[in-house]
């Protein structure tokens, strides 16, 4: 089989990537509440008319993942998993049109989902067409996963398949990060979210000398960490670490010493640090502040998940460079991503897992979302071509 026998394929696919996309739109899977289900079964129809088997997780009634399998399971030959998600972030406001009825303008799907991350699925969805009507020439096994959850921490997705559903893979691609397919996802920054307390005394506004403001104390605070030391301050494929000031709360009225403040941070650290460090080095600053002044504190990590990466040179990623070059003209770069993905869930369980995809950045969570229905056609082209070199003899 020729490279160009796959692109001739994917081309005349265009229509039933057309389809399957605005059918997965029209399945409303806002997440709250989810109802994954809905695309699910999109899903399922499309694997029994081919014959694909196929199982359905479900941890909570409605918040439905399914995986399909094409080809088998072989003993030295790499299992390669490509995970789309199924839930939506809620339509919000500003739309041209209804969000969930998806329609076809300029050469581009548009409708909730579109580009995150049902378009994606839709243009898998011909991979695996294609892979089944191959099967005798693969050699190891292709999964194919619509998960749940996935926009709010994926405890009922992918999470959920990996640790209780016995789902295993060796390789694994996630079309989730957009940039056009210009990049390839190989390394995340740890994202630590923290909640400082700060604790005063009440009294009245008119005596503040007789309490603590709570308030004054946290603002030395916000005023040093600005400060904080990394032991990481560079990568060679991220931009520098970050802290943003989320929300402070604190004080009731004019007239009366805020006695309470809190503070949310979101840190994000590069590779090589660590969130026990950077909560250490806080403790530092705080414990400081409060043998200075008359200031209690503590801390509290709301969530913690440590950076991740494969190597820029692992065989998977070469393969996708190789073959994205082939069919776009540009060779994608290995990159960081400052946000995080699924695929940290897949390394730290020992699986190769990058991301790569179709897609504009701003697209995502955005009111219009749209994807161009050329990108999914390439981008169904360069995932067979990786899925064959793969897993085909
Ligand atoms: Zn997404």
């Amino acid at each position: 089989m020729k490279n160009s026998d796959v692109k001739d394929y994917m081309h005349n696919e265009e229509t039933e990537i057309i389809n399957l996309a605005c059918k997965l739109i029209h399945q409303k899977t806002e997440n709250p509440p989810g109802d994954e289900i809905l695309a699910v079964r999109v899903v399922e129809d499309f694997f029994q008319s081919l014959c694909i088997p196929y199982t359905i997780f479900e941890k909570i009634k409605g918040r439905a993942n399914i995986v399909g399998y094409i080809g088998r399971k072989e003993v030295g030959v790499p299992t390669l998993l490509v995970a789309c998600h199924l839930d939506v972030v809620p339509a919000g406001n500003g739309w041209a049109g209804n969000p969930y009825d998806a329609w076809i303008e300029n050469g581009r799907i548009y409708g909730r989902g579109a580009s995150d991350n049902k378009g994606q699925m839709a243009a898998m969805m011909a991979v695996a067409r294609f892979l089944k009507e191959n099967e005798s020439r693969l050699k190891g096994q292709f999964l194919l996963a619509g998960v749940a959850d996935e926009e709010r921490g994926s405890a009922l997705g992918l999470e959920y398949l990996l640790n209780e559903c016995g789902v295993s893979t060796d390789l694994a691609i996630i079309p989730d990060i957009a940039h056009n397919m210009q990049m390839i996802d190989v390394t995340e920054k740890g994202t630590l979210f923290l909640e400082i307390t700060s604790h005063g005394r009440q009294a009245h506004g008119s005596t503040p000398e007789m309490g603590i403001n709570a308030i004054w104390n946290m603002m030395i605070f916000l005023e040093r960490i600005q400060q904080l030391r990394f032991r990481q301050t560079s990568h060679p494929l991220h931009t520098p670490p970050t802290i943003n000031l989320g929300s402070v709360h604190g004080g009731t009225a004019p007239n009366i010493v805020p006695a309470l403040c809190k503070a949310q941070l979101d840190i994000r650290y590069l590779p090589g640090d660590s969130s026990d460090a950077i909560v250490g080095d806080i403790k530092g600053i705080l414990k400081e502040i409060e043998s200075q002044y008359p200031a209690r504190f503590d801390v509290k990590i709301i969530s913690d998940q440590s950076p991740t990466a494969v190597p820029s040179d692992t065989p998977l990623v070469e393969l996708i460079s190789k073959h994205a070059q082939s069919v776009l003209g540009i060779r994608p770069e290995p990159k960081g991503l400052s946000g995080a993905t699924v695929t940290k869930q897949l390394i730290q369980k020992g699986i190769t897992a990058v991301g790569f995809g179709p897609g504009d950045e701003t697209d995502a969570h955005a009111a219009n979302e749209s994807i161009s229905i050329r990108e999914l056609i390439d981008f169904a082209e360069i995932m067979t071509l990786v899925s064959l070199d793969i897993l085909a003899e």
